[in-house]
Formats: structure tokens, sequence, C-alpha cells
């Protein structure tokens, strides 16, 4: 590795101490080593060394995906998860439009505009907005610092798993706030930097990796948000679910035997997330299950330990 250092994308601060070194262990065939350093004047946990930092070609597996079908990228109980979201959303504020920040290849854009709403996506990754536009979605190539956005226009601004991934999210939630309009609802999700399955799996954990730059936790983000944004007022902040990749672990470690379907893609579906069993696919399960599901997801919420941050704000009138 050549240890290109970097500072701490919060504080600017160049003393930092590595807490975990990181070797090839990742999917996508991309074996990258990284260093996850620990701010020492503001504590942020995030990419101290690799490398390369940020470079386009991260992004280009992307293109893996040019001619699937959308259905097949999105499955059914993701498409269950974005309906929670939406009516979430409803409840918040009235939604006339929604900006998808970071939109990837467009899923949650076909799937709110399936459901009647005007969304935009944007992009930076010109595979991903290829991919996106051959589903004729409305998906741009732009920053959320573009001045095409105008401020103070957007009823909902979502961003699901993004803010690891940017040099300054400061700025980017700040930004953000810029373009909601009054009483608008800013969605976030994240990786938990607390989570369970960090704690379990720690350098294995398959969230370390270059492209994710700062590894919040559920209260850290939250934190970050109230310091630097006065005219967001936080609606709920909580965390939930345990990754496949622990879920994985543990039936290793016990040699326990599937609870979920074995392997969703050998079904049709090609959606990253949901490639093993999780507790969303317990939830099909019975009804004892399910409440399995939803004590586990309480237990986790209580001790902010769940794989995904969720940060929901909405703009002071
Ligand atoms: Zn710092």
């Amino acid at each position: 590795m050549s240890n290109k250092k970097a500072l701490c994308p919060i504080c600017g601060s160049n003393k930092s101490e590595i807490i975990y070194r990181v070797a090839g262990h990742h999917r996508r065939d991309i074996r990258p080593e990284v260093s996850i350093g620990r701010c020492m004047k503001c504590k942020t946990i995030f990419l101290a060394e690799a490398d390369h930092f940020f470079q386009e070609d991260l992004y280009s597996y992307y293109k893996q995906y040019i001619g699937a079908k959308i259905e097949d990228l999105v499955s059914p109980l993701t498409l269950v998860s974005y309906d929670r979201v939406l009516k979430r959303l409803c409840k918040i504020t009235n939604i006339q439009n929604i900006l998808d920040v970071g939109c990837g290849k467009g899923e949650f854009v076909w799937a709110a505009r399936n459901s009647g709403y005007a969304i935009k996506g944007i992009e930076l990754s010109l595979e991903a907005v290829s991919v996106a536009r051959s589903f004729n979605l409305p998906v741009q190539q732009h920053s959320l610092f573009s001045p095409a956005l105008d401020s103070s226009s957007w009823n909902a601004i979502t961003m699901f798993e993004v803010i690891e991934h940017v040099e300054n999210p400061v700025a980017m939630i700040q930004r953000a706030t810029d373009l909601l309009a009054p009483g608008g609802v800013l969605y976030l999700t994240t990786p938990n930097y607390d989570s369970l399955d960090r704690l379990c799996l720690g350098e294995k954990w398959n969230v370390f990796h270059p492209e994710h730059i700062i590894y919040f936790s559920t209260r850290g983000l939250a934190r970050l948000v109230r310091q630097h944004e006065p005219r967001l007022r936080l609606i709920a902040v909580e965390s939930n679910n345990i990754s496949p990749q622990l879920f994985g672990f543990v039936r290793s470690l016990f040699r326990l035997p599937y609870l979920g379907k074995r392997n969703l893609k050998s079904s049709g579906y090609i959606d990253d997330h949901v490639v093993a069993p999780d507790l969303r696919t317990i939830s099909e399960g019975t009804s004892l299950l399910r409440s399995l599901k939803r004590l586990i997801n309480l237990t986790l919420t209580i001790m902010g330990m769940g794989s995904t941050t969720i940060l929901i704000a909405h703009k002071k009138d």
C-alpha cells in the first residue's frame, strides 16, 4: 500500500490513530487494502489510508447492469421498504416533488414514480446514469451542488447510503437544506459504525471499503446535523436490521441452517442488499418470526446497534 494519508473529513485535523487495517476480503472482486482511522480531535472514524482515494472507476461496476430490466434490479422486499419510506415522508409533509441524491441505478426513482410521485434522481457515476436512463427514468448526471437545482424548491430529499461516500458531509447536509422548501423533509440512511455487525465482524465488516470515506454512528450523525445545520429539526434518528453478512457469519460459526430463501439471486433478483437471508426475508415467514423480527429491531434501535442508520429531519418554516 502506498499509504496515502487523509485528513479528518470533519475537522481537518492531521492527527489520527489507525484502528483497523483491512486486507482484501470484499465483494465485487475489488480487493483493496485500507486503513480506518479515528480522529484524535473530534473522534470521527474515516478512511485514513488507502492505495487511492476517490477514483471514478470505483463506480464503473454499474456497467454490468446495462441491458438489465429494472424489475430484475428491485426485489419485492425492497419495494415494500421503499413504499414504507414514501408513506413515512407523506406523514411529515405534503410531498409534491422528491429529489433522490446519489440515486445509483434509479431503483427508488422508479418505485416512487410508479407510486405517482414527481421525482428526479441525480448521480455522479456515468455508468449508473446510463443504466437509469435505459429505464427512461428522470435521472441527471450532476452533483447536489449544481446550479441546475433551485433552492427551497423540494418537499423531500432522499439520500440512501450516500453520505458515507462524500468528502464533505457537512457541506452536503447544508446544501440539501438550502434546496428543501420550508417544512420539507430530509431522509438519509448510512451504515452504522456502532452496529452489532461491525462489533462482531471487526475488520471483516464489508462496509470498510475505499468507496466509504466516513463511518458514522447513529448518535454521531445526529450530533453532526444538530451542530452544523440549525435550520433542520430532527424527527427521527434510529438504526435497525442486522446485515446479511452478520447472518452468514453467525450461521457459519454455529453451523446453522439457512432461515430464509437460500439465495434470492437464483430466484432472479440481483438486488445487492438481499442476496442473503436477513431480517427482511425472515419477515416473510410465520407470525412468530415476524414478531421476533420486531423484537430484534426494537432492541437494536434502543441500543443504537442496527446495521443501518436512518435519519429524518425537516426544515423549519
Ligand atoms: Zn476530526
